[in-house]
């Protein structure tokens, strides 16, 4: 192992050189001690009495109690949401259930300011990402699956398409209010009604939302949060009350959820873990790559399922590719997440830091070369400088596991076949980038990767439009799209 420095840094970065500090306001933001259970339209109290914090994971401090919702409080949940489906969602005609959900989607566009700025407060990623991505994607997709609402015979034609029932959906940290949108949007749009727990570390955007749907003047019962930790998810996959069951979160958990539910009658998608390969060829935009690489795998901490972990660049322009990346990398600004100049901010809680750090040892004693910037970070809450390792094999732990963190392993390649093999070596088959100048190349190589979304020339970018799901033990199913409709219905 030798840790390198980087000499092109005096030459091109005067890396004194800081930007003024500019802080989002949290003026605005409002904000209870205390959050109860959104079940049956309004807030209650958990049976059992229990709370949780959830901490702002670049202070370290914390920003209110949370209910711990137990198998008791989700079977009340699971009540209320089928006592809506049966009585008020599933006899509403599909106009009228689309209107709620425009609603919803307009009062997120309204509040965007207040969702981004508690987004990064709960789960500690940077300003920019919670306001350009996280909470416009999350409108976005209140607005496109309304428009589906009362067209879903058009979109499976010659079908007769029938909710299922009652959703059980589960979600992670890593984009919480983006991924409490992916689930109950299409659920809404075609008659289902909802139980939700949203991850331990990041439950504030989705309580915010309950306000929404209280304001909306949703049906009562039609959305219930119950918030918790993994008892409380397992608690929704066991429930006999539940039709469907919509996970987002690690690959170990899915396959639990997916014994569970065996020999059951319960749908269920489950959208999991990833080791996305980018793949840069010597015809490449290479200042484009480089920032697709950096997007890639730097963005949101890289707490990303579809992340680039991999880099495979041909030989030919490795040495350019891995100059010019060290260079890019060294200007970013790791801080404060509510710093509109912050490009990376702060891991996700002390649990996943520690995870990063262990998995970066272990690349490290495999002999890995890395390099990691020389940012300054501050000095309390959890925080990991941009880290590359380069002439990594396929057996390292780092090449195969998904480390969930700002790291990046590079290996180089000589031809098509040969980064296709490297690839595609991998449990997971979640997404992939390929970047060339030529459509050919494209064309070839995408459709010989085994992973279900594929960048050409960029990398990170979504739109609700588009399928969602993986390959392998990536997942099953795709959310998404007109894909992400049929796992909530059933056709005859
Ligand atoms: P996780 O540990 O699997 O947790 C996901 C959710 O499941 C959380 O709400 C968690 O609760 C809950 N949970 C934990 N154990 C459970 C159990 N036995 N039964 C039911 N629910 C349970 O994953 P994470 O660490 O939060 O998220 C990171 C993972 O999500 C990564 O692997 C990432 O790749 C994946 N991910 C995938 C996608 C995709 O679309 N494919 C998107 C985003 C993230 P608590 O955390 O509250 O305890
Ligand atoms: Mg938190």
């Amino acid at each position: 192992m030798k840790k390198e420095t980087n000499n092109n840094i005096a030459l091109n970065f005067n890396t004194d050189w800081k930007y003024a500090p500019a802080p989002e306001s949290t003026d605005h933001i409002k904000l209870k001690k205390k959050y109860d259970l959104f079940i049956n339209g309004k807030f209650v109290a958990p049976v059992k009495g229990k709370y949780f914090e959830t901490t702002n994971p670049a202070t370290e401090g914390k920003i209110a109690d949370i209910a711990e919702g137990t198998k008791e409080d989700v079977d009340i949940a699971v009540k209320a949401a089928r006592n809506a489906y049966e009585n008020v969602w599933s006899k509403m005609p599909a106009k009228e259930r689309a209107k709620y959900i425009y609603r919803i989607a307009r009062m997120i566009q309204e509040r965007a300011r207040e969702f981004s700025v508690i987004e990064s407060m709960d789960g500690g990623k940077a300003i920019r990402e919670s306001r350009d991505v996280d909470v416009p994607l999350a409108a976005s997709h209140f607005f496109y699956y309304a428009g589906w609402a009362d067209k879903l015979e058009y979109a499976f034609p010659g079908k007769k398409p029938k909710p299922l029932g009652v959703a059980g959906q589960i979600i992670p940290w890593n984009f919480p209010m983006l991924m409490a949108a992916w689930k109950i949007a299409p659920a809404l749009a075609t008659g289902n009604t909802v139980v939700l727990k949203p991850a331990e570390t990041t439950p504030l955007t989705a309580l915010k939302l309950a306000e929404i749907f209280q304001e909306a003047g949703l049906p009562d019962g039609v959305v219930n949060i119950v918030t918790g930790a993994a008892a409380t998810g397992a608690a929704i996959v066991n429930h006999p009350g539940i039709d469907k069951v919509a996970f987002t979160g690690s690959t170990d958990v899915g396959k639990i959820i997916q014994k569970a539910l065996a020999g059951t009658n319960k749908k269920y998608t489950l959208e999991l873990g990833g080791k996305a390969a980018n793949i840069i060829f010597e015809d490449a935009p290479i200042d484009q790559a480089v920032e697709g690489i950096v997007n890639g795998i730097f963005f949101n901490q890289g707490h990303v399922c579809c992340a680039g972990s991999r880099l495979f660049v041909q030989e030919g322009v490795a040495d350019m590719v891995i100059r010019k990346l060290k260079d890019r990398m060294e200007t970013l600004i790791v801080g404060d997440p509510l710093d509109k100049n912050t490009d990376i901010g702060a891991i996700n809680s002390k649990e996943q830091l520690k995870k990063i750090e262990s998995l970066v040892q272990i690349g490290i004693n495999e002999g890995g070369d890395y390099y990691q910037t020389s940012c300054s970070i501050p000095s309390k809450g959890y925080w990991f400088r941009p880290t590359i390792f380069s002439g990594v094999s396929q057996s390292s732990r780092i090449v195969q596991e998904e480390i969930f963190g700002p790291v990046l392993a590079i290996q180089t390649f000589r031809t098509t076949d040969e980064v296709v093999e490297k690839a595609n070596n991998t449990a997971y088959g979640l997404s992939a980038g390929v970047w060339t100048d030529k459509g050919s190349k494209i064309f070839k190589v995408t459709s010989q990767l085994r992973a279900g979304v594929i960048w050409a020339n960029t990398y990170n970018k979504f739109d609700p439009t588009s399928p969602f799901g993986g390959y392998k033990e990536s997942g099953v199913g795709r959310e998404g799209g007109l894909h992400g409709l049929s796992p909530y219905l059933k056709m005859n």
